[in-house]
């Protein structure tokens, strides 16, 4: 399946895994809508100014992409936040932060687009979650919950959302090198840093998930370094 003249909305677009995701989907002929705090087209797509966690700013977003595409076709809902402290240090900013953009960003990108993929009886949701929303990770307990938030409901909404044409998908990486996974306070290895996947690794993935032929869908991928234990 091809992604030409295809249109994609993609939060947190402006570095990491979104803008790799938005270079890879532009690169196979999908107009993209790069949505960030920033205005960041990145030479690749259209920059909207953006906060995921704000609901009238993302409905705003996706209305600006339809207008100008005249379409919508995917739903990529990456922003996303992180935080590694123990429970009780987590200042509670970054709690309000983890949470309002991580899983209430993913809620109000799909319920921003959905109405657009039903009107077209076919589309795709893919929401970047993690490693983390499918297990407990030390000093990241409530990164922990806004993942398995992410995850829960993007396994829910499929049951809402299949037999309209719509396809819901959980992508779950393990360690990928970027500015988020390399904040202070994560308490990786050096052999585990050294061996992280790359924001390109994962825009593969969300590139295969999109172009499968659409009488099935991908629920969920969790993928992991080499150099990261399988449950550890
Ligand atoms: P990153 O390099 O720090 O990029 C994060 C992106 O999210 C930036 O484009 C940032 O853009 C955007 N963002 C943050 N807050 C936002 C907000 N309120 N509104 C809109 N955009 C916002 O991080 P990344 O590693 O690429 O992470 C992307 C996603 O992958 C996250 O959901 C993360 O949980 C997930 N993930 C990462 C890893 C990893 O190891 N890196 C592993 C598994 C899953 P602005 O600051 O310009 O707004």
């Amino acid at each position: 399946m091809s992604l030409e003249g295809k249109v994609a909305f993609v939060t947190g677009a402006s570095r990491g895994i979104g803008a790799a995701v938005s270079r890879k989907l532009a690169e196979q002929g999908a107009k993209v809508a790069l949505a960030s705090r920033g205005e960041d087209g990145l030479g690749v797509g259209l920059g909207l100014a953006c906060d995921a966690s704000d609901l009238g700013q993302v409905e705003a977003a996706v209305s600006r992409t339809v207008d100008e595409f005249g379409r919508l076709d995917i739903c990529v809902a990456n922003a996303g936040v992180g935080s590694y402290h123990a429970f009780l240090d987590t200042p509670i900013e970054h709690v309000e932060e983890m949470v309002d953009v991580n899983l209430k960003g993913t809620i109000y990108a799909a319920r921003a687009c959905l109405p657009h993929l039903f009107e077209r009886g076919e589309g795709d949701i893919v929401a970047i979650a993690s490693e983390a929303g499918r297990r407990g990770l030390p000093g990241e307990a409530v990164y922990c919950a806004s993942k398995f938030g992410q995850v829960g409901f993007i396994r829910a909404l499929d049951h809402e959302t299949r037999e309209r044409g719509v396809r819901c998908t959980n992508v779950c990486p393990g360690g990928v090198a970027t500015d988020f996974a390399l904040a202070e306070g994560y308490g990786r290895p050096e052999s585990v840093l050294a061996g992280m996947m790359t924001a390109e690794d994962v825009a593969e993935v969300v590139l295969f998930v999109l172009t499968r032929p659409r009488n099935h869908r991908i629920l969920e991928t969790a993928f992991r370094p080499m150099t990261e234990m399988s449950w550890g």
